[in-house]
């Protein structure tokens, strides 16, 4: 990993280093410390810098984006390429099965980054929400825990939550992203939460029971968020 360190010379007692939301290194430092030691001090902190240079480098991947021409968009764990194609109507049209999996956005002709961003969320949602319909139902009857209301929204740590008194989940938009397996995954886990709400025994031995790859498909949804409280 390459990058840059940003050393200022400050009135502090300590070194401190930091890294920006815009993924910049920078580093503090006490007047009058000679620069071996700062280098030292970098260069112990470099596991540190990469570790969390790379979470910022791929939050930065997950901000408002302009979608435009040329642009990736990762839908079903498949990396789409986006082409813009000006239309009465608005929706999406995807090819997966391309070399490279295209995904058509038609838009209407006056449309900026903000027309593009609504059309895309708005078409992923509805696709995601028929999805996990699906999959709930087909989960919570192989299991005998239906819920009773099942909602997407985005959220920042967490891949889905259950409501266990109310039977109501709640399913992070950014599964969109993930491949179906993972997904399905998520879907098992928040189910069985029902029968069991904490991450005992139970309750993983109730996943396995229903899907005895749960670990390989856990690791299919990365590292950014957690898949449940
Ligand atoms: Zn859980």
């Amino acid at each position: 990993m390459e990058y840059a360190v940003q050393v200022t010379k400050k009135k502090i007692k300590n070194m401190i280093i930091r890294i920006t939301r815009e993924g910049e290194v920078k580093v503090s430092v006490p007047y009058g410390v000679p620069s071996a030691r700062v280098s030292d001090f970098i260069k112990s902190k470099e596991q540190w810098i990469e570790r969390n240079l790379e979470k910022v480098l791929r939050g930065t991947q997950n901000r408002p984006r302009d979608f435009e021409n040329g642009d990736r968009i990762r839908i079903l764990g498949k990396n789409y390429r986006l082409q813009i194609i000006i239309s009465r109507d608005s929706r999406i049209e995807l090819f997966p099965d391309e070399e490279e999996p295209l995904a058509l956005l038609y838009v209407p002709m006056y449309n900026d980054a903000g027309t593009r961003r609504v059309i895309l969320y708005n078409w992923l949602k509805d696709k995601l929400i028929s999805l996990l319909y699906e999959l709930n139902k087909k989960y919570g009857t192989l299991t005998g825990y239906l819920p009773r209301e099942v909602r997407v929204r985005e959220m920042k740590s967490l891949w889905g939550s259950c409501n266990v008194r109310e039977r109501k989940i709640t399913y992070n938009f950014h599964l969109i992203e993930k491949p179906l397996e993972a997904i399905e995954y998520v879907v098992l886990h928040e189910i069985s939460h029902m029968p069991y709400p904490d991450h005992q025994t139970g309750f993983w031995e109730f996943v396995s029971k229903y899907m005895p790859d749960w670990r390989a498909r856990k690791r299919l949804l990365g590292e950014e968020r957690r898949e449940t409280p």
